[in-house]
C-alpha cells in the first residue's frame, strides 16, 4: 500500500509538473546558446566597428592625401607642358613677317591646333595690341585688349599665368598663358598668349571637368588662390568662393595634408588637399565620411550574415541534443504514469549516451521494478491466506463478485473438516494447521487452474468451479473428498471432510443466497453422517 501511494504521489506530481508551464531543457540550452552566440556577436560587432572604423578613416584620409598629390602633380605638368608649348610658339614667331596677316593667322593656327591645351591663342604686341588670333575674331584683332590679365602679361614681359577669371564680354571662366616674344635682336615684341575656357572642351577640362568623379562616391574640387572654386562635381559651385572651409582655409594659409572635417554643408567628410605650385591652386579630394560608415556597415552585415549560417547549424545541433537528452526524463515521466495507470511490463532500455541520463534512467527504472516487487508481495498477502496459501475470505468475494456480474456460470463447493476440534484436542494446535496445510495442497491440486480455491475461515474452504454445473462439481468435490480420505496426513488417523455444492446461476442468483445453499448443503452433510458430499436439492425459498 504505501509503495502504492509513493507511485501515486509521483505521478500526481509528474502531472503537476505538466500542467504548471516550465522551461523544457531543450529551451534552456538553446537559450543558453542563443544568449552566447548574441553576446559574442555584439563584442564582436562592437570592436570590429571601432577598430575598423578608425583604421578606414585613416585609410580613406591617406588615400584622399595621396590623389590630392598625385592629382596637383599632374596639373602642375600640364601647365609646364603648356607654357613650353607657348614657349616654342613664341620662338618660332621670331622669325614670323608680322606684316604677313595670313602668314601670321596661320602660325597661330598651327600652335592651337598642335595640341588640346587652349580655346584660344593670341599674339599681342608690347603696346596691347591684338595683332593676330586663333579662332579668328574680326571683334579682336585689331584691338587693344581689355582684360586685366592680358594687360598685365604684357607688361609682364616674361612667363604669365593669370588667375581665372571670367571674360568681360562672353562670360566664359578662363585661365590665361603668356609667353613673351623677342625679335631676333632681343627687342620685347609683346606676348603669345594661350586662353584656357575652363568649363569648355580641352585637356584640363577632359582632366578634371565635372564630368569625372573618383569612384565609390568621393569627389574632388580645385580652387585658386582666393579660395574660388574651379572645378567640382557640382557646376552650380564653380565660381563660388569657399575660402570659409576649413581645408581651402589651410590650402590658402599654404599648408597641405589631410583631416576630417565639417564641409560648408554641414556634411561630416575626410578630405586630403595639396597644392599646385604652377598656378597656386589647390586640389582637394573629399569622401563624405557617411561612406566610410556605410562601407563599414556592409562589413559587419555580411560578418553576422557569416555567423548566422553557422548559428543556425548550432541551435539546429542544441535542439537536436537537447531532446534527446531530455528523451530519458520524459521516458520516465511517461513509464510512471503508465505505472500508476497498471502497466506491469517494465521496457527493457538500452543504455544512454549521456552518462547522468544514464544513471537516472537506470536508478529510475531499479526504483520502480523494486516497487513493483513490492507491491506485487503486498498485493499477495492482502489477497491470500497466509497458512494455507490459498486466497482469503476477501479474494473470494471479489471473485464471486466479478463472476455474477459477468454471469459466468459456476458451481461453488464449501468444504468442511470433520470432527477438527477433536484434531486440535488431541494433537495439538500446530498439528491441526499441518493438517489444514495439507488439506488446502490436496484441494487445490483437485482443480483446474480457472477454478478459484480459498480458505474461507477456520477449517472451512470454498472452492468456485468455473463453467461447471453442480454435477460436474459433485465429481470433483468428491475427488476432493476421496483424496483426503486415502491420505496419509500429520495424524495418524483418517481424516474426512464433507461438502455442500450450489450452482449458479440455477440454483441462486446472489452471492449470499448460493453460499447460504451451498453451506445449507454441507450442514447436511453433515447431518447426514460426514464424509460425503450434498448438493443442493431443491431452493427452499
Ligand atoms: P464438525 O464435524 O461439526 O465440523 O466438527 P468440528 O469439530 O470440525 O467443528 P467445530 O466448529 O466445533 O470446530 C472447529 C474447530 O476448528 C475449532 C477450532 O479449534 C478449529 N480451528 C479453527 N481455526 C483453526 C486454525 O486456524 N488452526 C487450528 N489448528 N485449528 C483451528
Ligand atoms: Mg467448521
Ligand atoms: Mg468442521
Amino acid at each position: 500500500m504505501i509503495v502504492n501511494k509513493t507511485i501515486s504521489r509521483l505521478s500526481r506530481k509528474v502531472k503537476r509538473f505538466k500542467k504548471v508551464k516550465k522551461i523544457s531543457l531543450t529551451v534552456l540550452m538553446s537559450g543558453l546558446v542563443t544568449i552566447s552566440v548574441l553576446m559574442t556577436l555584439t563584442i564582436m560587432v562592437i570592436t570590429s566597428y571601432t577598430t575598423q572604423k578608425q583604421a578606414l578613416i585613416d585609410s580613406t584620409l591617406s588615400l584622399n592625401y595621396a590623389s590630392a598629390v598625385q592629382m596637383s602633380q599632374t596639373l602642375n605638368s600640364l601647365f609646364e607642358s603648356m607654357q613650353k608649348s607657348l614657349k616654342q610658339g613664341a620662338d618660332y614667331l621670331k622669325n614670323v613677317d608680322y606684316t604677313d596677316k595670313e602668314q601670321l593667322n596661320n602660325t597661330l593656327d598651327l600652335i592651337r591646333k598642335s595640341s588640346d591645351y587652349f580655346n584660344a591663342v593670341s599674339l599681342i604686341d608690347e603696346t596691347g595690341l591684338m595683332l593676330s588670333m586663333s579662332p579668328y575674331s574680326q571683334v579682336s584683332v585689331g584691338k587693344y585688349v581689355s582684360s586685366e590679365a592680358a594687360k598685365a602679361a604684357v607688361k609682364a614681359e616674361a612667363s604669365y599665368i593669370s588667375d581665372a577669371y571670367l571674360t568681360p564680354r562672353t562670360k566664359r571662366r578662363i585661365v590665361f598663358l603668356s609667353e613673351p616674344v623677342f625679335e631676333k635682336t632681343g627687342k620685347y615684341h609683346g606676348v603669345l598668349s594661350g586662353s584656357i575656357y575652363l568649363q569648355e572642351n580641352n585637356i584640363l577640362d577632359l582632366l578634371f571637368g565635372s564630368q569625372l568623379k573618383t569612384n565609390n562616391g568621393s569627389y574632388f574640387f580645385i580652387v585658386d588662390h582666393r579660395g574660388n572654386t574651379l572645378f567640382h562635381p557640382n557646376i552650380s559651385r564653380i565660381g563660388k568662393n569657399v575660402s570659409e572651409n576649413t581645408v581651402v582655409r589651410k590650402l590658402l594659409q599654404g599648408q597641405t595634408g589631410k583631416e576630417q572635417y565639417i564641409n560648408l554643408e554641414g556634411v561630416s567628410s575626410l578630405a586630403g588637399y595639396y597644392k599646385v605650385p604652377a598656378t597656386d591652386w589647390g586640389v582637394v579630394i573629399v569622401s563624405p565620411t557617411q561612406m566610410v560608415y556605410d562601407q563599414l556597415n556592409r562589413q559587419i552585415g555580411l560578418m553576422l550574415l557569416y555567423t548566422a549560417i553557422p548559428f543556425v547549424f548550432l541551435a539546429l545541433l542544441v535542439l537536436r541534443v537537447g531532446r534527446k537528452l531530455v528523451q530519458p526524463f520524459v521516458f520516465l515521466a511517461d513509464l510512471v504514469h503508465q505505472v500508476d495507470k497498471g502497466q506491469t511490463e517494465l521496457p527493457v532500455v538500452k543504455p544512454h549516451w549521456n552518462r547522468e541520463a544514464d544513471l537516472i534512467t537506470r536508478a529510475m527504472l531499479g526504483a520502480i521494478a523494486n516497487f513493483r516487487n513490492k507491491t506485487d508481495q503486498l498485493v499477495y498477502d492482502a489477497r491470500t491466506n497466509m497458512l494455507t496459501g490459498l486466497n482469503n475470505r476477501r479474494t473470494f468475494e471479489e471473485v464471486i463478485q466479478n463472476w455474477i456480474h459477468e454471469h459466468i456460470s459456476f458451481a461453488i463447493v464449501v468444504l468442511d473438516i470433520d470432527r477438527f476440534k477433536l484434531i486440535n484436542d488431541t494433537f495439538g494446535h500446530s498439528t491441526g494447521d499441518e493438517v489444514l496445510k495439507q488439506i488446502a495442497r490436496l484441494i487445490q491440486l483437485s482443480v483446474r487452474p480457472e477454478d478459484v480455491c480459498s480458505r474461507f475461515g477456520g477449517e472451512e474452504f470454498v472452492v468456485l468451479l468455473r463453467n461447471y454445473d453442480s454435477k460436474m462439481a459433485y465429481e470433483t468435490a468428491e475427488r476432493i473428498r476421496i483424496s483426503v480420505e486415502e491420505s496419509v496426513l500429520a495424524v495418524d488417523r483418517t481424516v474426512t471432510i464433507s461438502a455442500g455444492i450450489a450452482e449458479f446461476p440455477l440454483h441462486a442468483q446472489s452471492e449470499a443466497e448460493l453460499f447460504h445453499l451451498a453451506d445449507n448443503a454441507l450442514y447436511i452433510a453433515k447431518e447426514e453422517g460426514r464424509n460425503r458430499t450434498v448438493v443442493i436439492q431443491s431452493v427452499e425459498k
